[in-house]
């Protein structure tokens, strides 16, 4: 497969970095524009929209989105070049998102689209086993283990289509990867394993159907380590939904025995329930939702309200679940100095 290339074209850029380029052949500029910065808002990103267009300005990346005659030109820049791909697949899927069927797909000036990432490594199905109704666990064995020994960086992408997309470089007819994230669950650099937990929800996407059809010898293509981690805190509130408990079981499992931590788990039912061993001082509550919507940010919130002597909050759920939850800690004086809560799947508009 072929690694990741990059044009160069500014001599000196404040980010010392390397640009991508490329353009949206639309006529309905400033349509699309004002769409994909509440996009970017529903994502937590903050966009600067002006009359020239939209720009995107973060510690490690910058995005200008600026009209021109023939559509909108797109200049991506970043010194690292893995989050720079990452963020090509991201407006990929943005884009098509914010504009609907009817908008052209992004013409990019190279042809990175058959490149990988840096950290690009092929991993193999070693076994498979479903440790509960919704969750199948897949053992991987892997020469890069050691790279996934992190509680910085807890998760990894996965490319979902690896086969197809293989396939698809050596005819040289390029086709779009679709990656996934996932939690690297456990790993053992002396039998070079890893292991993830996927989530088998019910409207098959890309990563769920590959986990419902994996077969041991498969190779599957990943990159990472990437994603949040969990930084220690004395007394914490822990809380996720089903797509959360992996990472939740591996930030348990770190903990020091001198911690003190509550965790409220959501699931679908009694049978969903997982064993979550630690050495610290270790509450666990679960929320069953038994064929309801989420309560998961109800239930954290009032927990929070209640209990002030919590110094870490960590949350991972259903980005609206998670947007309603940044929203009610707003109007509290919370006692979190460590305060983190993650979006890890988008509910589709019914
Ligand atoms: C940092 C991070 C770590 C993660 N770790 C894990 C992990 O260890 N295990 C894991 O299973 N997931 C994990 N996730 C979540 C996972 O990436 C998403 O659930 C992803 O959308 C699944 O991809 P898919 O192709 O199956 O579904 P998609 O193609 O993304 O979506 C298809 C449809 O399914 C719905 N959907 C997607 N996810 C869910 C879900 N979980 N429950 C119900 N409906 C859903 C969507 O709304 C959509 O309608 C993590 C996410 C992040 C950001």
């Amino acid at each position: 497969m072929k690694k990741l290339v990059t044009k160069n074209r500014d001599q000196a850029s404040e980010l010392g970095a390397h640009h991508l380029y490329g353009t949206i052949p639309v006529l309905e500029r400033d349509f699309l524009l004002d769409r994909l910065s509440r996009h970017l808002q529903d994502h937590e990103i903050v966009a600067r929209r002006d009359k020239t267009g939209l720009n995107v300005d973060l510690p490690d990346l910058s995005a200008r989105l600026i009209t021109a005659h023939d559509g909108i030109r797109i200049d991506l820049a970043s010194a690292d070049l893995e989050r720079l791909y990452f963020t090509k697949v991201w407006l990929d899927e943005a884009i098509q998102e914010a504009g609907g069927a009817d908008v052209a797909e992004i013409l990019w000036d190279d042809h990175t689209l058959t490149g990988m990432p840096p950290s690009f490594c092929i991993l193999t199905v070693a076994s498979t086993e479903d440790i509960s109704p919704r969750l199948r666990r897949i053992s991987f064995l892997t020469r890069h283990v050691h790279r996934f020994n992190t509680m910085e960086q807890m998760h990894l992408r996965l490319l979902m289509n690896f086969n197809e997309v293989s396939q698809a470089s050596q005819s040289g007819c390029p086709i779009k990867p679709i990656w996934r994230v996932y939690t690297v669950r456990q790993f053992d650099e002396q039998t070079s394993t890893l292991v993830v937990d996927f989530v088998l929800h019910d409207e098959d996407g890309a990563g769920t159907e590959w986990a419902k059809r994996a077969l041991i010898g498969e190779c599957l293509g990943a990159a990472g380590p990437c994603g949040g981690g969990y930084s220690h805190s004395d007394t914490a509130l822990i809380a996720g939904d089903e797509t959360a408990l992996p990472a939740i079981a591996r930030i348990l499992a770190s903990l020091d025995p001198e911690a003190s931590v509550k965790v409220i788990c959501e699931a679908e039912t009694e049978a969903d329930i997982l064993a979550m061993p630690s050495r610290a001082e270790v509450e666990v509550n679960w929320l069953l939702r038994n064929g309801r919507q989420s309560r998961l940010a109800d239930h954290v919130f009032s927990e929070a309200e209640k209990n002030r002597n919590f110094t870490g909050l960590w949350v991972a759920c259903e980005a609206g679940e998670a947007k309603a939850l940044r929203r009610q800690l707003q109007g509290i004086d919370h006692s979190f100095r460590n305060l983190r809560i993650f979006s890890y799947w988008h509910k589709e508009p019914a």
